[in-house]
């Protein structure tokens, strides 16, 4: 079904919206997402590809592509673009994120109304940055949620939104995906060792952490 690109867009844009809608339809098959209730974008140059409002991964077609230029202008396409569209548009104003991946994942979302920040459960929180926050709750779609979150992500590459679900970024679609999959799976992790009667988990501490961020930083680059 990917034959010819859309017109008026550039090649590297349409190779960035297959990748796009294959990560969107991802965050739908392996339950980070119900129905539209997520949403992905990928930064090329200076345009944002973002998803569509509204409009069911598995339905999105080449034509559909839709982009915005930094200060949220549609440059590409006419379907209305995401309402969470400030909160991706914050997050490549401030930092070196490539895509953004937002999701309302069950098991995040139940932690974001428990907790400010995601407890020390693993060391995988190191892939993160550190011990996940939880950004204070503000309506969907609004300056205030985005600049919340902007807070919550200060040296780290995800977060909770509180009674809402989750945000990570990345330098590549796979990477934000990854991220988000590994914040959902520590979650899931906590709720499961806090539901125990009678028992409470033992927790890693800070210095724990930065001995795991200090072996990360060298991952992968063993000779
Ligand atoms: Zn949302």
């Amino acid at each position: 079904m990917w034959g010819d690109p859309a017109e008026a867009c550039a090649p590297e844009e349409a190779r960035a919206w297959e990748d796009l809608v294959t990560t969107a339809r991802r965050t739908v098959s392996e339950g980070l997402v119900v129905g539209t209730s997520g949403n992905v974008s990928v930064r090329v140059g200076d345009t944002v590809l973002v998803t569509p409002s509204g409009v069911p991964y598995d339905r999105l077609e080449p034509d559909d592509i839709t982009g915005v230029d930094p200060d949220g202008r549609q440059v590409l396409g006419t379907l209305v673009p995401t309402s969470e569209l400030p909160m991706h548009l914050a997050v490549y104003a401030t930092t070196d994120a490539r895509a953004v991946v937002h999701t309302h994942a069950v098991h995040a979302t139940a932690v974001s109304t428990l907790v400010s920040e995601l407890p020390l459960i693993h060391y995988m929180a190191a892939a993160l940055g550190g011990p996940v926050r939880v950004a204070p709750y503000a309506t969907y779609g609004t300056d205030e949620l985005a600049e919340n979150m902007l807070r919550a992500l200060a040296d780290r590459s995800g977060c909770l939104l509180q009674n809402h679900g989750t945000i990570t970024y990345g330098t590549s679609l796979d990477q934000a995906y990854d991220r988000t999959a590994q914040l959902e799976w520590m979650c899931r992790l906590w709720l499961t060792a806090t539901s125990v009667p009678g028992r409470s988990p033992t927790l890693l501490t800070r210095e724990q952490l930065a001995e795991v961020e200090e072996r990360l930083r060298g991952y992968g680059q063993r000779r």
